[in-house]
């Protein structure tokens, strides 16, 4: 196979290859369903598979289309895995498990949240404590999501981003936008009110098949930033920490 072949057209036909590439690798695969269907009303799934003894302490997991429409790198990664026989030479003591879209409607629909709104990258909060505030965002919404999408609402944006990039600073508006929010269900980079169905399915997911781990290599696919074809370390919590520079020491400059 060709590496253009392990990429595919839409959600539906990732899954299909990536079913074809556990299976020719011998794979059993576990299926979680979304409750929402695609656009052709096809069915949903996220689709898991472990390689490696059952029994291994080390456990690197693959997880791909945490923002749905990402997940065509992610699904692309994973079968070109499968398919080209890498899987093979795994070292004793070491598994891997890979999960296939972890948000299938997002991956399905071309979007970057799920099926309820929520950027699932920041749904991973305690909700039994009071939520993170974001009060920059609520200055921003009512442009961010004009209620006419012409140019009188455009500029009316331009002239409220650019009064707060004065204010505040070109980083701070990208943070107000960017950074998450929990306050406007039908904003962006809203992080939810409960943990959403690909949450719940993420953590079934740990407690299926990584119930013996005891080290993780965890590696979220994502895409969109960066010169094309460059991969880069994104893991901000740890920068200048000697975690930062051994995770260098495993993936290397790009
Ligand atoms: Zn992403």
């Amino acid at each position: 196979m060709t590496v253009p072949s392990y990429f595919a057209r839409d959600y539906a036909d990732a899954r299909r290859k990536f079913l074809a590439a556990a299976k020719i690798a011998g794979l059993k695969v576990t299926s979680f369903e979304n409750p929402a269907k695609g656009p052709a009303g096809e069915r949903l799934f996220t689709d898991v598979a472990r390689v490696g003894s059952p029994t291994a302490k080390r456990v690197v997991l693959i997880n791909s289309a945490t923002h749905g429409v990402e997940g065509f790198c992610g699904s692309g990664c994973l079968v070109g895995w499968l398919r080209a026989g890498a899987w093979k030479g795994l070292p004793r003591g070491v598994a891997m498990v890979l999960v296939h879209a972890i948000n299938p409607h997002g991956f399905a629909w071309l979007r970057r949240v799920t099926e309820d709104n929520v950027d699932l990258n920041r749904n991973f909060q305690d909700f039994g404590a009071p939520l993170p505030e974001n009060a920059a965002y609520g200055e921003l919404h009512p442009v961010i999501l004009s209620e006419m999408w012409d140019d009188a609402a455009d500029r009316r944006r331009r002239e409220v981003f650019d009064a707060f990039r004065a204010r505040h600073g070109a980083m701070e508006l990208q943070r107000a936008i960017s950074g998450g929010q929990y306050r406007h269900a039908d904003g962006v980079f809203y992080g939810g009110a409960r943990p959403t169905w690909s949450n719940q399915a993420f953590r079934a997911i740990l407690a299926k098949f990584l119930p013996a781990a005891r080290h993780v290599a965890f590696i979220d696919l994502h895409t969109g930033l960066g010169p094309y074809g460059y991969g880069e370390l994104i893991c901000h919590a740890l920068l200048g920490t000697p975690e930062w520079a051994e995770l260098e020491s495993w993936y290397g400059e790009g």
